[in-house]
């Protein structure tokens, strides 16, 4: 989601820092782009709908060099995404520009007095309100800085803003309520931006502001205030991330890319954390006498990191014996959560930067859960208000549509479950160890199953043109399922719904004809025998099925019309290996309908607004 870079130095620099900076945040999703200068006392905005190579052209070409300026890709939440939408947005009397990550959500408030005031509104976005309610506050104060603090005390929602001021090319204000901000100085160039990547390149010593705190960058200090203009402590820290430009290869989209890479990545996952045929976790080991006494576990995640959460809840009560509670942050963090002292909560995010997810795990922690990162993002925001927690490993992912986040997800999970059900007793050393080794049998056995791109495709080529599809699954194949129907909607807009398989004939049964394709996941199970008969009542009701079975049972091909066989493993561990070809079928019925599968249409990659 939307993206901010901003700088303060050098002049010779500054197109440089902003549109390298944002090219490392175009991943997130956006729809448009600006910059906003200062130049000969006036404020100079280049914004446009499109790509960030498109702004950076034309701002070249104006041959301006300004030692101030605020970048920004939007992903728009208020208005259209268009040219006039787009940010950097000035301020009525042009005093002010502002560039902002969020939503106001008391503008219309705000708006109406702005109005009474004598305002006009060029855009339809929250973000005008903002950047005219500060410039009125800021006329009606003693100084500006208190004219901006006002301001801030009287927003609602969340908002990442900075902000520069027409008559001074000195100043520059940044704050945080939500949404993140790192910052970071080297002499006398000054970098903020939504996450440290744009500034890695000219210092890894970061700041990272907290909610409710004012950035103020003058001349050749900065100082970091609250809302109320207190100067409130900060500290530099050494961030530990190396800069990974990732390249598309000899693969025309990074969802290809990353789909193939799994068994590298699930590697990587690994990697370092199986010793000696024993699990070792550096990253929770300070909790590891909490994860075996606690008496409930809560897992909290949006999107495809929920489904693997739900995957997780079924080995987990397995094996652990305690109860698993699989949330929604969207919907955990406004519904007065139970959590109880020693309660473990997962909190799962492939960013690190999903809003909902970010304040589910603040509030949690109020509550005193002990709070351990599934998180792939190196230094994100939840990866630093979480107690511990382990990162995915998985490398960058581009693909707005996740695919290895996911798999790496599982097998963390997987392997945090296996030690913890060892540490507890509740499994032999015997059993602990055959699960080991399957485990790291798995990223061969998804060579296996990418091999059969091919048949895939032929698969996805007989229904890419239907409207709707089905996929039912059981016990833990069932979040496979439901992960399997995200991704065919993101990429390929077809309608796709998840179904326990047994649930069907309780409603969309009725729904079953020959226009409706039925991908089943039938791989050796304890819910087998009954899967194959929900297979049979589909098929009966002239549904195109598609079985993703294995090896062990390769008779079900009989009541399929379409099966994709993937290798065995053990039944807990089938959830990985039977998403790749989901992944897959997405993939090609995407292509075929002529999508972009890197950038579908409505979503961010970085889920930053709630
Ligand atoms: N709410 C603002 C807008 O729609 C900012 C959206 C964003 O975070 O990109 O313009």
């Amino acid at each position: 989601m939307c993206g901010i870079v901003a700088f303060k130095g050098n002049k010779e620099k500054t197109s440089e820092v902003i549109f390298e900076g944002l090219k490392l945040l175009e991943y997130r999703g956006y729809d448009s782009c600006g910059i906003g200068v200062i130049d000969n006392n006036e404020i100079k905005s280049f914004k446009w709908k499109g790509r960030v190579r498109k702004t950076e052209k034309r701002f070249i070409e104006s041959k301006i060099k300004s030692p101030i300026a605020i970048g920004h890709t939007r992903w728009a939440t208020h208005g259209e995404p268009n040219d006039v939408n787009s940010h950097p947005i000035t301020s009525y009397n042009k005093k002010f520009a502002i560039v902002h990550n969020g939503i106001i959500e008391n503008y219309r408030e705000l708006k109406k007095i702005l109005l009474e005031k004598g305002y006009e509104f060029y855009t339809e976005t929250d973000t005008e309100v903002l950047v005219n309610f500060i410039e009125l506050c800021v006329s009606n104060a003693k100084n500006i800085d208190k004219g901006i603090s006002y301001a801030l005390s009287k927003l609602e929602g969340a908002f990442g803003i900075v902000l520069i001021q027409r008559s001074n090319t000195d100043i520059m204000y940044a704050a945080r309520k939500g949404s993140p901000l790192a910052f970071g100085r080297k002499g006398e160039n000054f970098f903020i931006a939504s996450d440290a990547t744009p500034i890695i390149e000219y210092t890894k010593k970061i700041i990272y502001l907290d909610n409710g705190q004012l950035l103020k960058i003058d001349k050749t200090n900065f100082e970091v205030l609250d809302f109320e203009l207190n100067k409130v402590p900060n500290k530099f820290q050494e961030v530990d991330v190396e800069l990974q430009k990732v390249e598309l290869g000899d693969f025309d989209s990074y969802m290809l890319k990353e789909i193939m890479e799994q068994p590298e990545s699930l590697n990587q996952t690994m990697l370092g954390r199986i010793k000696n045929n024993k699990i070792t976790l550096g990253g929770i080991h300070k909790y590891s006498k909490d994860l075996i006494n606690t008496k409930r576990v809560i897992i909290i995640g949006c999107g495809t990191s929920w489904h693997a959460g739900l995957v997780a809840e079924y080995f987990l009560e397995k094996y652990l014996r305690v109860p698993v509670e699989v949330e929604y942050a969207s919907e955990f963090r406004y519904r007065f959560p139970i959590i109880n002292k020693g309660d473990i909560v997962f909190v799962i995010s492939q960013s690190g930067e999903t809003a909902d997810t970010l304040e589910a795990t603040r509030i949690a922690k109020k509550k005193g859960g002990i709070l351990l990162g599934i998180v792939n993002t190196v230094g994100s925001s939840i990866a630093r208000i979480t107690d511990e927690g382990c990162y995915l490993h998985a490398g960058p992912e581009i693909g707005v549509a996740s695919t290895k986040a996911f798999t790496s997800q599982l097998m963390l999970l997987l392997m945090i479950g296996a030690k913890t059900a060892y540490l507890k007793k509740n499994i032999s050393i015997k059993k602990y160890e055959k699960m080991i080794s399957e485990l790291k049998r798995i990223p061969s056995k998804i060579e296996e199953v990418l091999e059969l791109n091919n048949d895939i495709k032929k698969i996805s080529k007989k229904i890419y043109k239907k409207n709707h599809a089905l996929f039912l699954g059981r016990g833990n194949n069932f979040p496979v399922a439901l992960e399997g129907a995200l991704k065919l909607k993101e990429i390929s807009y077809i309608h796709a719904e998840g179904y326990p398989a047994a649930e069907m004939k309780h409603g969309p049964i009725a729904l079953i004809d020959s226009e409706m394709p039925v991908v089943a996941i039938c791989t050796k199970s304890d819910e087998y025998d009954k899967m194959i008969s929900n297979i049979r009542e589909v098929g009966s009701r002239n549904a195109i099925v598609i079985g993703v079975i294995d090896k062990e049972n390769e008779h079900v091909k009989d009541y399929l019309d379409f099966s994709i066989l993937v290798p065995s493993t053990s039944k807990d561990f089938t959830p990985i290996i039977n998403q790749i070809p989901l992944q897959l079928l997405a993939y090609h019925c995407a292509i075929f309908r002529g999508c972009d599968v890197d950038k579908p249409r409505n979503l961010a990659k970085s889920v930053t607004v709630e």
